[in-house]
């Protein structure tokens, strides 16, 4: 069974990296390796397109992206410079092109995916030239998204006879994050993508794993930026994985979880800088035996808040607030609810002026901004007494402004303001990870 390896902005980000990814592609016998841009291009071409549309010189930020691919291609390649000069030469001025005659959104999108094309382009020159047997698919022809965004995973599966047509040692690269709209044209799955397009191509080929090239040893059972001491998680399950990746564990992009548990394919989170270090295993089996596995923290979170006595004895009123939120394709988090009021969550609030307005006929609306939620992942079942109290205790001296508790057997989350969040990950660190 075939194995997707995909490889994040840093793993790719210098010629000593690029190097290290080699040899791992050959150890481990992937079948198709999936790339980030080098570490910095992405912000690079994002600021790019904004200065276009300002109409603003874009000259220094393109030759200090210029020359970060040019070194890469010099210190990397030999036989195969000269073109990949040429493919750098053509992708720089066909950004430059494209930001003079900037034309909306759809130039950006256009411009944004120009960092993962050039990266797999390079990479494969030089499999080629450390005598690998290489081939490049541009996977705009494979992976084709609807006006909403959604994945035609139909046509993805045309990939899986493009790579059969291949020799059995052939090494396939291509782009993460990149894709085609429905308007024929360029367009991506959205930033920090290139873990879903690699759970998509996994799940399109039937293959036995996806894994996931970071720069750190796994997930860990709370945030290392915050927290000392953290440790990786070396064995969870998906729906685990699932809550501590929406709800702020960085390494994984939430929306690589769902192809990935419905088609029952493992996903092993790696370090390309510590190869050896084991990482992390997600399965369908993998659930925590520990009392309290990990915990994470999601920042510039939304509460909106819906006071009404219309609510009281009533039936088809959540209906009705959820529709409101549909309506405007923004999704909700958290919610909690009381006979005359609904708490909830949203993390996107780019449409909460028009959400505002539609709410109003169903009560009195009040929007609090800078929140974090803050989910806790084990085996916290309903059955057994003291389990939330025990989480609670400790954080006992941080106001709390929601709890989300009996969803799932697996976790609890709860809201506080966003200037309590790292001193609730220590607390909750000191307090919980000495149980098992
Ligand atoms: N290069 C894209 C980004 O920085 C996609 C990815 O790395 O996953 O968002």
């Amino acid at each position: 069974m075939s194995k997707v390896l995909k490889f994040g902005g840093t793993s790719v980000g210098s010629s000593a990296n690029m190097r290290m990814v080699a040899e791992i592609i050959k150890g481990e016998n992937a079948k198709v390796t999936v790339l980030s841009a080098m570490s910095g291009t992405t912000d690079s071409l994002v600021k790019i397109s904004s200065l276009a549309k300002n109409k603003e010189d874009i000259t220094p930020v393109v030759s200090f992206l210029s020359d970060k691919y040019t070194t890469c291609v010099r210190e990397l390649l030999t036989d195969y410079q000269a073109a990949a000069l040429e493919k750098c030469e053509q992708v720089f001025s066909g950004i430059a092109n494209a930001a003079a005659s900037y034309d909306g959104p759809s130039t950006e999108r256009q411009i944004l995916a120009q960092g993962e094309l050039l990266t797999s382009a390079i990479f494969t020159f030089y499999l080629k030239e450390i005598g690998y047997k290489a081939k490049l698919i541009n996977i705009p022809d494979f992976m084709f998204v609807d006006e909403n965004g959604k994945v035609d995973t139909d046509k993805l599966k045309n990939i899986k006879r493009e790579i059969e047509t291949g020799d059995k040692d052939t090494f396939f690269v291509t782009q993460g994050f990149i894709c085609t709209n429905a308007e024929g044209k360029l367009d991506n799955l959205g930033r920090g993508g290139s873990d879903y397009s690699a759970a998509l191509i996994g799940a399109a080929i039937d293959s036995s794993e996806v894994q996931i090239w970071t720069d750190i040893d796994g997930m860990h059972n709370n945030d290392p930026r915050y927290v000392e001491n953290t440790y990786p998680i070396r064995k969870m399950s998906f729906d685990e994985a699932a809550e501590l990746a929406y709800f702020g564990a960085k390494i994984l992009h939430p929306a690589t979880i769902q192809p990935c548990k419905e088609h029952g394919i493992a996903v092993r989170l790696k370090n390309t800088m510590n190869r050896n270090a084991e990482g992390t295993l997600i399965t369908n089996d993998g659930d925590s035996q520990k009392r309290f596995h990990a915990v994470a923290a999601k920042d510039n979170i939304t509460v909106v808040r819906i006071c009404s006595a219309r609510m009281l004895m009533a039936y088809g009123f959540l209906r009705q607030v959820f529709e409101v939120f549909e309506n405007h394709k923004t999704s909700i988090d958290m919610i909690t609810t009381s006979e005359v009021a609904v708490s909830l969550t949203i993390d996107n609030d780019l449409n909460i002026d028009s959400i505002v307005e539609d709410l109003k006929p169903l009560g009195k609306i009040e929007v609090e901004r800078n929140s974090a939620i803050i989910c806790v992942v084990g085996k916290i079942g309903y059955s057994q007494a003291g389990l939330a109290a025990h989480i609670l205790e400790s954080i006992k001296s941080i106001p709390v402004k929601m709890i989300s508790y009996g969803a799932s057997a697996r976790s609890m989350a709860f809201l506080v303001d966003s200037e309590y969040k790292k001193e609730v990950l220590r607390l909750l660190n000191n307090n919980l990870f000495n149980l098992c």
